[in-house]
């Protein structure tokens, strides 16, 4: 099942061995780190900022499926998906703490991979991995990681925000995550039928990587500092455009209309949509897990993000009444709803 060849059983470190074991390299580079590992509680100061805070769990076999996901990519994954969250709200992300449920299936090299994979996105975005909790689970590998955040209070975005006429913008391409599960899947079930035939992903790396080694969007945060805008709402995408969109409406008591062709879709992602038969905006309207920035902006910002080719303005909020629409290629309004499939035809 793993890669690795030598194993140790988790029994013979027990849990005190283990959390040494993968804490013991850990760097600390925030300033608002004061204690890390090792207490029964991290220390944290910070200055006139608030501090924003989010969790999420991964199951295997409801979120993860150890059969074609690598467990270094998944350790990445975990974290990443956390921070997205703490972007999403306009902040910056600071410190995690990760707990771990895991059974006697997995030995300490597969452990090891899975913290090898945290500790690099750790480093890549800055964050401290401060603290956890270890703990032996009967079965499935569990995995919940709480991530913190810091932000002005006046620079903070929240689902709630969006004014009439605001442009709703969208960060890089969409759908392509879900894609690349459909791949992962069907060669899994190629692989199941007959073990001999290896997977065939060839030319789709884009998708596979997104689905297995997404990455939060800091960089349009970056941006978005840069050219001094504030959101005037935001959210992370990771149920699907559909349903995030959904969500800033409500939130923010408003309707909106978003163009089909304005949303951004990698050719690849496209051409595996195709072949799949499935329709590509529909992969990008309701498959999930893009984590990209859904936001919405002042028309007064429109010539701030206009060339940006990372940003793409996929329409702009409306009153209450009229309601989610998604206008088509062709010119027609459907209404959005969260499983974007079945209310319209496209
Ligand atoms: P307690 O009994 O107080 O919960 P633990 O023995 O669980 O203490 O944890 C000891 C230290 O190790 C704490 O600082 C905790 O945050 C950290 N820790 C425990 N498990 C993990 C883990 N899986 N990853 C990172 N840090 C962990
Ligand atoms: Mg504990």
């Amino acid at each position: 099942m793993f890669e690795n060849t030598a194993r140790t059983e988790l029994s013979s470190l027990g849990e005190f061995g283990l959390i040494d074991h993968i804490t013991k390299h850990i760097e600390l580079t925030q300033t608002s780190t004061i204690k890390g590992v090792g207490d029964d509680a991290a220390i944290l100061q910070f200055d006139a900022e608030q501090i924003v805070v989010s969790t999420d769990m991964l199951l295997e076999g409801i979120h993860f499926d150890l059969s074609y996901v690598p467990l270094k990519h998944l350790g990445y994954k975990s974290i990443v998906v956390n921070l997205s969250d703490i972007y999403s709200m306009n902040a910056i992300p600071t410190q995690v703490l990760v707990s771990i449920g895991v059974s006697n299936r997995f030995s300490l090299e597969a452990i090891e991979e899975i913290y090898q994979g945290m500790n690099i996105a750790c480093k890549r975005y800055g964050v401290d991995l401060v603290g956890g909790d270890t703990s032996a689970s009967k079965q499935g590998l569990v995995i919940s990681v709480t991530a913190i955040g810091k932000q002005e209070a006046i620079k903070i975005t929240k689902r709630e925000g969006a004014g009439i006429n605001d442009l709703l913008c969208v960060s890089g391409d969409l759908g392509a995550a879900y894609m690349g599960l459909q791949l992962l899947e069907r060669e899994k079930n190629v692989y199941l039928n007959n073990p001999e035939i290896q997977p065939d992903l060839e030319g789709y790396d884009y998708i596979v990587e997104r689905q297995l080694k997404p990455e939060a969007r800091k960089d349009i945060i970056e941006i978005l500092k840069e050219k001094e805008i504030i959101p005037t709402s935001m959210i992370d995408v990771s149920d699907g455009l559909a349903s995030e969109i959904l969500h800033l409406c409500k939130s923010s008591n408003l309707g909106c209309s978003v163009y089909e062709e304005k949303i951004p879709i990698d050719p690849m992602t496209y051409d595996a949509a195709r072949m799949f038969n499935l329709d590509p905006t529909v992969c990008a309207l309701s498959g999930g897990e893009d984590y990209e920035l859904l936001f919405t902006v002042k028309q007064s910002d429109f010539d701030k993000l206009k060339n940006n080719p990372d940003i793409s303005i996929i329409g702009h909020m409306t009153q209450q009444s009229e309601g989610p629409q998604l206008v088509s290629k062709s010119g027609n309004q459907h209404k959005i709803t969260a499983q974007g499939w079945n209310a319209f035809n496209l």
